[in-house]
């Protein structure tokens, strides 16, 4: 099967071979998907003049109404692209459902919030700014739509979740979507779009999507066109220094790689509840989605004295987690997407391997259930530990993205701290204390390096959302090597597909713009 492109309100399939998109544990081919001979500049610039103006002309509790009819329409079909993400990503049923429906989720969360903007065209801020002497000399803020066209360069790990988080904000802000999924799991990301382009939701060209290919989209930017951009640091900084990319100063939206860290408190006794509920929240984050998760927990904070007792429990944890094909009954964990991302994998153990000692898994022969180890793209989940931090580089810069974290042992608050920001900027961080005023202390010491932080207490250790999942009421992005970037955020998120402009005029004026 070849995956068909759709542009200019058309379905194209590219006129080259394509690259194979392959099942991760029987390297079975499942498709391939190429954008050659698809002309890109006409197909954004479709984009822009059709579905741009389309969207426009609605106001935002319409096209919010309109995501609450794509959610009907993906709501129909979870069980296919739970299939697909099964075949194409290697996905457990759990991994699917987190990518799959929280896609799905997030669109629904989106036009809900979206409807409480009603009949609007733009957006007034609240709030007035007296300017000189005369009262009757004022100004307000307003923020319109963008009028180009939102190009979405996504990751490979959320060919759906990664799709919705960013379209549904674009679409609701009346900005059209041109998204280019990752090759490897484009296929999940295909079928969704077409089912939405088949249900005739949207108004034409206001969603596009290139599989394969189109490693020059950025060659075609114009003026007022956003870029939002999931993946790794090096393929960031190369999009960015793009030409027509700088000269024409569009928005470049980076979500990149993260050493993201959890800490634990030095009041958690080994044996508390809560100690129990941190050993429980590494393992998952270590094994869900195999580790290929942006904001999954790479360094892992104890106080030295307890160390030990960290790395027993969560050996003890790690040990039970079945690896294999995740269709085979009691499966927990599924392989990585490819042999390419496992070689990557491999080798970032073996870097971290150099200043760690490998407390469990680690090895390249292990047992896996229905399923040829040698084909298949399986990591064993791997717990390393670091004896010296804070002369250590490898793991405070290596993201390993599989399901491999370090212990890393501090000595003092300040030094958990500072080991901390060796990081250079991390998505996530969790905090595992019941001492309020160490809470309150690693809240602001870590907040200059971090988007997000979960604080966990007794309180809240069994109903909170977890660590890496990524909820769209909270912003998701984070500083230095996280790419600077910000999405989601509730209404926040909106903010990146408008321009906001201040308006100076007479009072009446800017009241009535204000409405
Ligand atoms: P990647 O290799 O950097 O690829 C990301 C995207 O960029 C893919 O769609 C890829 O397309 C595209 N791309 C690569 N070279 C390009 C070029 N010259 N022009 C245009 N597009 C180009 O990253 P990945 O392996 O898919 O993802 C893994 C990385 O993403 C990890 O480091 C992870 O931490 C990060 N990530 C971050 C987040 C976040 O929210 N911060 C979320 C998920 C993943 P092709 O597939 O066609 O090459």
């Amino acid at each position: 099967m070849k995956l068909a492109n759709y542009v200019s309100g058309q379905w194209i399939e590219g006129n080259d071979a394509g690259t194979a998109l392959v099942n991760p544990v029987s390297g079975e081919t499942l498709a391939t998907a190429g954008s050659g001979g698809v002309d890109l500049q006409a197909a954004l610039q479709f984009a822009r003049s059709t579905g741009g103006k389309a969207l426009r002309a609605l106001t935002y509790a319409q096209r919010a109404e309109l995501l609450g009819k794509v959610v009907e329409v993906l709501s129909a079909n979870t069980e296919k692209y739970h299939q697909i993400a099964v075949a194409n990503s290697g996905n457990t049923a759990v991994d699917a459902a987190i990518d799959v429906d929280g896609g799905i989720g997030t669109i629904k969360y989106f036009a809900a919030i979206g409807a409480s903007l009603g009949d609007k065209h733009f957006i007034a801020e609240p709030g007035l700014e007296r300017l000189t002497r005369d009262k009757n000399f004022q100004a307000c803020h307003i923020q319109t739509p963008l009028k180009g066209v939102a190009i979405h360069i996504n990751a490979f790990n959320f060919p759906s979740w990664g799709l919705w988080e960013k379209a549904s904000v674009a679409l609701l802000a009346g900005v059209p979507v041109f998204v280019k999924p990752a090759t490897a799991t484009s296929m999940l990301t295909q079928a969704m779009v077409k089912d939405v382009v088949e249900a005739n939701i949207l108004p034409t060209g206001s969603l596009s999507i290139i599989c394969g290919g189109g490693h020059n989209l950025l060659d075609f930017v114009e003026f007022n066109d956003v870029v939002f951009f999931t993946g790794s640091a090096e393929t960031a900084a190369k999009l960015k220094a793009n030409p027509r990319v700088v000269e024409t100063g569009v928005r470049f939206n980076v979500e990149a790689d993260s050493l993201n860290l959890s800490l634990l408190g030095d009041d958690v006794e080994p044996g508390s509840p809560l100690f129990d509920a941190f050993i429980k929240e590494i393992a998952k984050e270590m094994t869900t989605k195999a580790g290929q998760k942006c904001t999954a927990i790479r360094r892992i904070f104890v106080p030295a004295g307890k160390v030990d007792a960290v790395a027993e429990a969560l050996s003890a944890r790690l040990q039970k987690v079945a690896l294999g094909n995740p269709t085979a009954e009691g499966v927990r964990m599924g392989p990585l997407v490819n042999k390419a991302q496992q070689r990557a994998a491999l080798d970032g153990l073996a870097k971290l391997k150099t200043e760690t000692e490998v407390v469990f898994g680690g090895s390249e022969s292990f047992e896996v259930i229905d399923a040829d180890a040698a084909h298949a793209c399986f990591l064993q989940p791997t717990l390393l530990k670091c004896n010296d931090p804070a002369n250590a580089e490898r793991v405070h810069d290596t993201e390993v993205f599989g399901p491999v974290a370090t212990l890393l042992p501090y000595q003092s608050e300040e030094q958990a701290f500072e080991l901390a920001a060796k990081g250079g900027g991390s998505l996530a961080g969790s905090i595992f204390t019941n001492d309020d005023e160490f809470a309150a202390r690693a809240c602001v010491e870590l907040s200059s390096s971090h988007g997000r932080l979960l604080v966990v207490d007794e309180s809240i250790m069994a109903s909170h959302s977890g660590h890496g999942i990524v909820m769209p009421q909270c912003v998701h992005g984070g500083p230095g090597r996280a790419g600077g970037g910000e999405e989601l955020g509730g209404l926040r998120a909106l903010n990146a597909y408008h321009q906001r402009t201040a308006i100076q005029a007479n009072l009446d004026r800017v009241t009535k713009l204000q409405g």
